[in-house]
């Protein structure tokens, strides 16, 4: 068994390993594919010492970071069931069963896909789901916010001070955000709130790039377009859970709930990143969360009687 394994090979997963390793402890790391999330990202500017990267090359150097210690690391591995126990055992998808004396669960999350024509085509050209990550690239230019929750609206706001021009699409007749958010976003003057809106497509021009969107107004059917450089598509951030969500406390969103060194409702299961409850999903704050886990992992390990 191992002392500590790790389901998700991400910022989060990556950084709970190089924590456990260098405690001299048997670990392993199980994911469908190493990087994660970073892996679809293109130009990353908010790393902190790394003013500028990307994606693959980031996701590479984290690899090789944790194969300079003696980590197991299998991947192209999918984790379908977690038992616990004295020692927690995951299944695999392909029938195999791991077992870890503690469990780090950092499966990260996905963004909310609209599925539109040209949402696909234009990811990273144009189409963005985070406004913290992409939106200094939007600068002086116009762009469109599709979603009006909390977080369609509080990107809206961030928007607003970076970019020429925001408007914001709802399809249902009114935001759903809170009022305090929905009153400040009205009194900003570079912002458009188009309700009962329904994006049809996104569309790009010769250069590959999103030049425009189209919408049709539900009041009156009528189809609409608008001329613009980036879409931040806000509907929603699904955690990866639903293989754990009998088993391990879970928040109304399907996060992970846990306590400030990572515990969750399960004995010896720690989670990290994205998966969690824990606010800003963020590379940097994935990948201090993960090696907060594994110390919090690690705190269990020595004081438990699993030897
Ligand atoms: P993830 O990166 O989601 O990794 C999850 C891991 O778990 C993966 O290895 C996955 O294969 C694995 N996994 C999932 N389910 C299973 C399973 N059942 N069994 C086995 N393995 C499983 N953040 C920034 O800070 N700056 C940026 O510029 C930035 N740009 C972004 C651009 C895009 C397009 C996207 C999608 C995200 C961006 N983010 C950015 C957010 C950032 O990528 C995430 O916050 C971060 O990757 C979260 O790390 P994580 O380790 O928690 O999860």
């Amino acid at each position: 068994a191992y002392d500590m394994l790790i389901v998700g090979g991400g910022p989060a997963g990556a950084a709970a390993a190089i924590y456990a390793a260098r405690k001299g402890i048997r670990t392993g790391i199980v994911a469908e594919r190493f990087g994660g999330q970073v892996m679809d990202t293109m130009a990353i500017e908010n790393y902190i010492s790394i003013p500028e990267t990307e994606g693959p090359k980031l996701t590479a150097a984290m690899e090789q970071h944790v194969r300079h210690y003696d980590v197991d690391i299998m991947t192209n591995q999918q984790a379908v069931a977690l038992k616990p126990g004295k020692l927690i055992e995951i299944q695999l998808a392909n029938g195999a069963t791991l077992k870890g004396k503690s469990i780090i669960l950092a499966t990260g999350a996905r963004w909310r896909n609209i599925n539109v024509p040209g949402e696909q085509e234009y990811k990273n050209r144009g189409v963005a789901y985070c406004p913290h990550c992409d939106g200094p690239f939007y600068k002086g230019k116009r762009v469109a916010v599709i979603g009006g929750g909390n977080s369609g609206v509080e990107a809206a706001i961030d928007l607003a001070g970076i970019v020429a021009h925001v408007t914001l699409l709802e399809y249902a007749p009114e935001l759903k955000a809170d009022a305090v958010l929905v009153r400040k976003l009205h009194s900003l003057p570079n912002v458009t709130v188009i309700t009962s809106a329904q994006t049809t497509a996104i569309s790009g021009g010769d250069d590959q790039k999103v030049n425009g969107l189209s919408y049709k107004d539900r009041t009156t059917d009528e189809l609409k377009h608008l001329e613009l450089e980036g879409v931040f598509i806000q509907i929603g951030l699904v955690p990866n859970t639903e293989w754990i969500k009998d088993v391990v406390k879970l928040s109304r969103f399907g996060e992970i709930e846990v306590d400030n060194k990572g515990h969750t409702s399960v004995p010896g299961v720690f989670a990290a990143g994205d998966v969690t409850t824990v606010p800003y999903k963020q590379i940097v704050i994935a990948a201090g969360d993960g090696a907060k886990a594994a110390l919090g992992a690690f705190d269990y390990l020595i004081r438990s009687s699993v030897s």
